[in-house]
Parts: structure tokens; C-alpha cells; sequence
């Protein structure tokens, strides 16, 4: 698969340059050239695939001119012993349940693959290999636990010092071996500020293999239009038309939905679901993007200002605003609608949403008074509630159960590199670890 630059149709890149380069050198985005329809054969006996047939079909439509489809299979089941089971909330609402993976989040999806498809290059080459990335949360976690243990690849974290919740942190620091966490003494801002001038910096680059993580890197982008294919085989008895609704930040998780639709998936329709950093639900509305600067809210992990994966969005429908306003509607709410969500889906269905889950829940719903034909409505959970305990409990009033898998960590040690925000000290620490 060729992939060009948004910025410079004339850059263009393999999958395996688009993976390990993240970014082209014109900090455009890399985009499929043309994108691959999956077989009608497929999708009409979908309902009887596992999720790990549909992700080795889907990664061989896009990557089998460069990768086997036994090489394929490998990476698959290397990245995936979890599922993403729907559930029935409602007579016509299901929720989609990203969370089962190894950092309860859905960025695992993301995380596993990336690691999975990175360390097949790297067999071939030989080569070591140093991940950076910066977190304001859920990506650290799921990029840790992804990399955790791979050979020929070491992981650097930065995250700012006391903005993560507890269980994020200990997701970090308590893995040790190739995972090295450090704790800035700053914002997520100074942190990806670090990583990013450690990208520029020609002496770290001629001593070392840099790469990133980011959440723009097509490795994390591709699979998660896995669980679309997926939710959609899991529903299709249903015979109704499946309406998506989104709960967005950066907007990769919905540009892996658009992905999935123009491969062939049968959507009605998606809702892009935010808090009130709500640049993309506004240009839906008028036409106008403007992004500004990004503020806090209950639903963290999506508390973005200018979502990197705009360009994207558009560019799967010609950057053409009418066409976009077709397939995506938008909706944005404030942290008393979201607690109210919470409570409300707690109190009709018995079933705990984290803050993220509760925007995505309230989207539908309100779509669902704009178009009152019958569809299947589908909003997807993006992490574990137990991540989010605190909010959970008090918006609630209620204590919920946290399971083994982040209680356990909650009793072991966290260790971290504790730093200012130091261009000069963090190279210093690279110098001396990096190999
Ligand atoms: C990252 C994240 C989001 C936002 O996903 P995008 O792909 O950035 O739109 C939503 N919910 C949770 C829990 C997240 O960690």
C-alpha cells in the first residue's frame, strides 16, 4: 500500500516508511493513496468471523503487497488475545466495548498492532529501535504494555507530574525492562514539546534510532477500524442500518471508522461525540474551522484543541464540507450533561460508563430525536470506568468494582526519572540509556 503526504501529494511512502517515519518530512499526514474495497464475499458472511479473521482479512487488503498472509496472521494473534463484545443498553442502543485489552483503554487496539507490525520489520532488519511519546494519559499506558518485552525495541515515556490519574501512572512505571518512564516536572504541552525537539535533534538522530508512537502513525490509526468491521458482524442479524457515535479527542478513532466505510463497510451514518473542546462539532456546523486552545474537562483523554486528525477527516471525503456533513453529524456536551449520562444509563440499564463512554451515549441520543427511522445505534466505550474511579464513584454515588488487572498494580512501586522540563537533561538522560 502507497501512502502519500496531505501536505505533498508528490511524498510518498511505503507501509513500512509511513510506520517507522510517523510524520513525512513535510509534517503533512500520510493517507492511503486509494483505498482497497474489502471482497462483497467477505461481508456477506461476516457474522461468521472471529475478530482476528476480520483483522487479518482487513490488514491483508491493505498491506498484502507487502507483508505474507501467513506474516499477517503472525502479527495478528501476536497483538490480540482480547475482544470488543457489543452489548444491548437499550431496546435499539448497544455499546461497543473497547476496554478488555491489557491498559483497559481502547488505544490497545491501536498500541498492540503498532508493536506487533513494527517488530515483524524489525526481525527482517535487525535493527534497534527507540520509541518516545508523550502522554497525557491512556496512550502511555497502552504504548507501554504494547512495547513491553519486544526485542529490538526500547520505550521512553514522558508524562507531566501529578496530571495523570493513580492507575495511569502505575500503567507506566511499574513495568520495567525496555519501558522507561519519566516524570515531568510540567504540562503535557512541555512533555511533547521534549519529544518532538528530541526528533530535531541531529545528534540524538545520528547516534540513534528514533521513532514515535503518536497517535497519527497509520500503524495505530489502521487497526482500529477492526472493531467497525467487527461491531457490524456482531449485529448484522439485527438487519437494521448501524449508526456509529464516536467519543472524540484527536479524532483517529473516528478516522478509523471513516476508513472502515470507504473499505467497504455498510454505515449509515457516524456522530462525532465531544466535550466542550468542540472544534470539529462547530465546523460541522458552519462550515468554520477554528481550533483554539484546549480545556479541562471531565472527559480528559479528550480534551483537545486543534484534533490532529482533522486533515484527515476531511480528506476521506475531498475536502469537501457538504460531502462530510452527509455521513458525520456532531454533538458536544458539558461536564453536568456527561455526569447526567452517567447516572442516567447507571439508573436505566444497571451499566457503569467511564466519563468518555457517557458523551458517545448522550451523542446517539440525541441523534436518535433528529432521526427517528430505525436503526441500530452503536456508541463506543473507549475505556474501562474503574480508569476514571473517582469521578466514577462520586457521579454515581456508588463504589464500583475494580478489576484485578489494575487493582494488582495499585501495591507495586512506581519508578520514574523525575525531571524539569530540560531540553538539555532529557538528552543527557537519552545519551546515557539509549542504545
Ligand atoms: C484517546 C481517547 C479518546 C479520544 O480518541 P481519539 O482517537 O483521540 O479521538 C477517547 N476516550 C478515551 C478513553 C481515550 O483514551
Amino acid at each position: 500500500m502507497i501512502f502519500y503526504s496531505t501536505k505533498t501529494a508528490s511524498i510518498k511512502a511505503s507501509a513500512e516508511e509511513a510506520i517507522f517515519n510517523s510524520l513525512p518530512a513535510d509534517n503533512g499526514l500520510y493517507m492511503p493513496e486509494s483505498i482497497p474495497q474489502l471482497s462483497p464475499d467477505f461481508l456477506a458472511n461476516i457474522e461468521n468471523k472471529t475478530f482476528n479473521e476480520i483483522a487479518i482479512e482487513i490488514t491483508h487488503t491493505l498491506f498484502g503487497d507487502e507483508i505474507t498472509r501467513s506474516e499477517i496472521e503472525t502479527i495478528i494473534h501476536k497483538a490480540y488475545d482480547f475482544e470488543a463484545p457489543v452489548r444491548q443498553i437499550n431496546e435499539q442502543d448497544y455499546v461497543l466495548e473497547l476496554f478488555h485489552g491489557p491498559s483497559m483503554a481502547f488505544k490497545d487496539f491501536g498500541a498492540r498492532f503498532m508493536a506487533a507490525i513494527m517488530s515483524h520489520y524489525l526481525l527482517r532488519s535487525k535493527k534497534q529501535i527507540n520509541i518516545l511519546v508523550a502522554t497525557s494519559g491512556d496512550t502511555g499506558g497502552a504504548v507501554a504494555q504494547g512495547f513491553y518485552k519486544i526485542p529490538g525495541i526500547s520505550v521512553t515515556i514522558l508524562y507531566p507530574s501529578g496530571k495523570v490519574s493513580d492507575i495511569q501512572e502505575k500503567q507506566l512505571t511499574t513495568l520495567g525492562h525496555n519501558v522507561t518512564a519519566i516524570e515531568i516536572d510540567g504540562t503535557f504541552d512541555d512533555c511533547q514539546k521534549l519529544v518532538k525537539e528530541a526528533f530535531l535533534d541531529p545528534e540524538l538522530n545520528a547516534k540513534f534510532n528514533l521513532a514515535s508512537a503518536n497517535s497519527i502513525n497509520i500503524a495505530r490509526l489502521i487497526p482500529q477500524s477492526f472493531y467497525y468491521f467487527s461491531a457490524y458482524a456482531q449485529l448484522k442479524k439485527l438487519g437494521k442500518p448501524v449508526v456509529f457515535s464516536v467519543p472524540s479527542g484527536n479524532f483517529g478513532n473516528l478516522s478509523a471508522g471513516l476508513l472502515a466505510y470507504k473499505m467497504g463497510l455498510p454505515v449509515e451514518h457516524f456522530i462525532a461525540a465531544t466535550n466542550l473542546n468542540n472544534a470539529v462539532p462547530r465546523y460541522l456546523e458552519s462550515g468554520a474551522y477554528e481550533p483554539r486552545a484546549s480545556i479541562e474537562t471531565v472527559s480528559n483523554a479528550m480534551d483537545v484543541g486543534n484534533p490532529s486528525n482533522f486533515v484527515r477527516l476531511q480528506r476521506f471525503f475531498e475536502d469537501d464540507w457538504t460531502l462530510v456533513t452527509k455521513k458525520i453529524t456532531g454533538f458536544y456536551f458539558d461536564d453536568e450533561q456527561t455526569k447526567t449520562a452517567m447516572r442516567e444509563v447507571f439508573e436505566k440499564s444497571e451499566y457503569v460508563m467511564c466519563p468518555h463512554t457517557a458523551v458517545a451515549y448522550k451523542g446517539l441520543q440525541e441523534y436518535r430525536k433528529l432521526n427517528t427511522s430505525d436503526f441500530t445505534g452503536v456508541f463506543l466505550s473507549t475505556a474501562h470506568p474503574a480508569k476514571f474511579i473517582d469521578l466514577v464513584e462520586e457521579t454515581l454515588e456508588k463504589s464500583i468494582e475494580i478489576p484485578e488487572r489494575l487493582e494488582s498494580l495499585l501495591s507495586i512501586e512506581k519508578v520514574a526519572t523525575k525531571m524539569e522540563a530540560s531540553f538539555s537533561d532529557f538528552k543527557n538522560l537519552l545519551m546515557s540509556t539509549l542504545s
